[in-house]
Order: structure tokens, then C-alpha cells, then sequence
């Protein structure tokens, strides 16, 4: 009996794996053009390294499972909170701002979908050390260079979780929290009722719901300094900045994340084309270092959905050009000496492993779309030559051995 993959994970086969490879790379590349270097932190981690901002209601989301020592972990469902601990555990002393990238699969147990998965990869960074709006304006920057050089359609939507949980302090954090959550499903009805049940004032209730609807340009700015007594100078700041060096995007006080964890910027990107599952960046600014024993850190970063980047995408794969080194019988060390030098040059080359005869190795050659088979017959091998043949064309050549390359170019 066959056994199937897991629900909400997904195999990768060759072509579309040179294609996430390829963006991947772009991404690596102008991370790094940022000074942005990669770091890498363990698959799983102690579960309450995710519950201790979040809360339990996290574990649902999770995958969540006891070691033969009964201790408690989880696969990670994101980097922020592990990059914060190994922060915290390795690097408070170094000089700041930190600028980490890292490119790695996350787990969730979400309800499986197109755009939704089990396993997924995220593709983020972490700017340790600054509170400064300029640190918000570097990761938007960088988070919208990305998405533009993969070639994503995507929309920039910029928030600010402060202005609401300083509207929501006179309930609670705990509630703020739930509050927030119910803000960021989209689920006003959820929202209303919850409302309704911890008994909001009337007062306090239309502001929340006149803060969500604020959406557009600096404008919108104006209006929330109406509903709510706040210093709106680091959201003033950064759009100015945004806009001098010409990032384009609106601003939507309704941003609320699902993570508990941010404090001020916070910003998410849509891509158009993708359905439900459109948001491939979310980030923004928080504090997690103190949660986790180390000293006040504020931060900032993002994390790009890779999948989803490459569904939205328009990348290509470079072409990649496979020379097949076929032989006659008896000639099978020739073959594979040839196929070393090729491969010393840079080439790629194939021989046969299969036994087959030179006919066979020429048609499965073709088959798998070869341009170009060096073929080696006692002939040649006596007289220290090879033939080329390409295979689009059917020419044949015959040359001496060290010219091989220059042909193949
Ligand atoms: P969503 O609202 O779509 O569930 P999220 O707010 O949970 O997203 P984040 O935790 O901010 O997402 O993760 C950053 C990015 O990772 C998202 O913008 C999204 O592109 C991607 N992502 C999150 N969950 C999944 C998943 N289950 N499968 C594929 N990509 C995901
Ligand atoms: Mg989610």
C-alpha cells in the first residue's frame, strides 16, 4: 500500500525546486546588499518559548509534543520569538543595531488550503536594537525591494498597534489582546459582541470602530488625532521618510497582526492574484528580548510567506544546460573520466548507469532534453578525440579532446 505525505505538506520536484531556489536566492542577495546576515535556530524549541507572550491559545496552532523526558516542545510556527532567544541567550553584548536574516520552514496546524499550509517556509529578518522610526523605514524598504525584484504585485499597508492598545488600556491587557485578535480575523460581528460582553462603554466602542476604519493617505493621520490623544511623530516621521524615497503605500489603522508580540509599526503586504491567502509579508516593531531574560530590546523586522511569494510570482529557473557523456560498451571508465573534466570545467554532465546500449543512452539523451551528447567510441578513444553531436540540430562534430570545451560553450 502506498503511503501519502501528510496532510498540508507538499513534495517538491525538481523544476520547482530550481524555481524556489532561484528566488530564494534574490531574496539572500539583497537581504545581504542591506547587511543583513543569516542565522539558522533549531526546528523545535521549548513550547513555552511561544506560549509566554502568546498564552496557551497558541498550542492549538501548533505542533506540540512531549521528548522521552517529558519535556514540553513545539516545532516552531515562526523565527521572531527563536531569533529573540538566541539574542538573548548569544548576542545582547554585541554591538547594535543587529541586522539578521534567515530562510527556514515553520509549522502550523491550520486548516490545509491553497496558500495555507502545514509546513511552509518563511523568508525574514530581525533589526535588533533600535526604537527609531528609521529602523521601521529600513525593514519596509527592504521587505518591499524584495517583493519588487521577484517580480510580486503586492500592496503596502502600514499600521500602528500602539495607538489601539493605548485606546484599549482601560480594559486590560488581557483583553486588549483578544480584542486585537478579533481586529486582525476581520471578524467585526466578534468583535461587536465581544464588545458588548465586557461591557465597553459606548464611547470607548465607536472609537475602536472609527480607529479600524481609518484607511488612506497622511490624512488619515488627522483624523485619528481626533478620536484619540496620542504622538502620532514616529508613524509622521516614517511616512515622510516613505515617501521621499519613494515607497509606495497606505496607511491602515486597522492593521492589527495576530501575534501579540508588536508594540508600534506594523505593516503587511498583499499580493494581488492570490485569493484569500493574498498577505505574503507581515512585520513590524516589538519588544521580546525582556520576556525572555534579556534586556529591553526594541526591534523590528518581517516575515515574507516564501510559498505565497511564489505562487504571486513571475520567476523563472535559469536554464540549465546538461552535457550526457554516452559510450560505447567497454568504455564506461573513459566515460566517467570525461564526464570528471566536464565537470571541472563547470559543465554539467551525465553518463549512463544503466548498462544501455548507445542508441538507448542517445534516445534517453533526447528524452530528457540534452542539447548537447559527447560521445565516445574506441575510434575516438584510441585517437584521443570525442564526437559532439547536438541534439537540436543533429550535427555532429569530431575534435580532439581539449577542444571539447570551447565547442560546448
Ligand atoms: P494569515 O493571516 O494568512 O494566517 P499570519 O498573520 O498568520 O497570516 P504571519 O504569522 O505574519 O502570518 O506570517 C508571515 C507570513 O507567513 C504571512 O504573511 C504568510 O504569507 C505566511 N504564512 C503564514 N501562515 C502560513 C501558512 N499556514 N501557509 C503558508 N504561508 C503562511
Ligand atoms: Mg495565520
Amino acid at each position: 500500500m502506498k503511503i501519502e505525505r501528510p496532510r498540508g505538506t507538499r513534495d517538491f520536484l525538481p523544476d520547482e525546486m530550481e524555481r524556489r531556489r532561484e528566488i530564494e536566492k534574490r531574496m539572500r542577495k539583497i537581504a545581504e546588499s542591506f547587511g543583513y546576515r543569516e542565522v539558522a535556530t533549531p526546528t523545535f524549541e521549548y513550547l513555552e518559548l511561544f506560549t509566554r507572550k502568546s498564552g496557551e491559545g497558541i498550542i492549538e496552532e501548533m505542533y506540540v509534543f512531549k521528548d522521552k523526558s517529558g519535556r514540553d516542545l513545539a516545532l516552531r510556527p515562526e523565527l521572531t520569538a527563536p531569533v529573540m532567544r538566541m539574542f538573548v541567550n548569544e548576542c545582547s553584548v554585541m554591538p547594535k543595531p543587529l541586522r539578521f536574516y534567515y530562510f527556514a520552514n515553520c509549522f502550523r496546524y491550520e486548516r490545509p488550503q491553497k496558500g495555507r499550509y502545514r509546513e511552509f517556509w518563511q523568508f525574514g529578518v530581525e533589526l535588533i536594537g533600535s526604537e527609531s522610526y528609521l529602523a521601521d523605514a529600513e525593514v519596509i524598504i527592504l521587505a518591499d525591494k524584495i517583493l519588487k525584484d521577484v517580480g510580486v504585485n503586492f500592496s503596502l499597508e502600514i499600521g500602528h498597534v500602539g495607538i489601539m492598545r493605548y485606546l484599549l488600556k482601560p480594559i486590560g491587557e488581557d483583553r486588549a489582546s483578544k480584542v486585537m485578535r478579533l481586529i486582525d480575523k476581520g471578524d467585526r460581528e466578534g468583535l461587536e459582541s465581544y464588545l458588548a460582553e465586557i461591557r465597553v462603554n459606548e464611547d470607548l466602542r465607536d472609537k475602536i470602530f472609527s480607529l479600524l476604519e481609518l484607511k488612506g493617505d497622511e490624512s488619515v493621520i488627522e483624523e485619528a488625532k481626533e478620536i484619540i490623544d496620542y504622538d502620532f511623530g514616529h508613524l509622521e516621521s516614517l511616512s515622510a521618510l516613505l515617501r521621499d524615497v519613494g515607497v509606495d503605500f497606505t496607511l491602515n489603522l486597522g492593521i492589527a497582526r495576530g501575534l501579540d508580540y508588536y508594540t508600534g509599526v506594523v505593516f503587511e503586504c498583499y499580493a494581488e492574484g492570490l485569493g484569500a491567502q493574498k498577505q505574503v509579508c507581515g512585520g513590524g516593531s516589538y519588544e521580546l528580548s525582556s520576556l525572555f531574560g534579556g534586556p529591553v530590546t526594541p526591534s523590528t523586522g518581517f516575515a515574507i510567506g516564501f510559498d505565497r511569494v511564489c505562487e504571486a510570482c513571475s520567476v523563472e529557473a535559469g536554464e540549465k544546460s546538461v552535457v550526457a557523456v554516452v559510450s560505447f560498451k567497454g568504455l564506461e571508465s573513459q566515460a566517467f573520466r570525461v564526464a570528471s573534466m566536464l565537470r571541472e570545467r563547470g559543465f554539467t554532465a551525465v553518463v549512463d548507469v544503466m548498462g544501455r546500449n548507445l542508441k538507448k543512452q542517445m534516445s534517453f539523451a533526447s528524452e530528457m532534453g540534452v542539447k548537447y551528447a559527447v560521445i565516445l567510441g574506441p575510434d575516438e578513444v584510441k585517437s584521443g578525440r570525442v564526437a559532439i553531436k547536438n541534439l537540436e540540430t543533429q550535427e555532429q562534430v569530431v575534435v580532439a579532446e581539449e577542444e571539447l570545451f570551447s565547442i560546448l560553450q
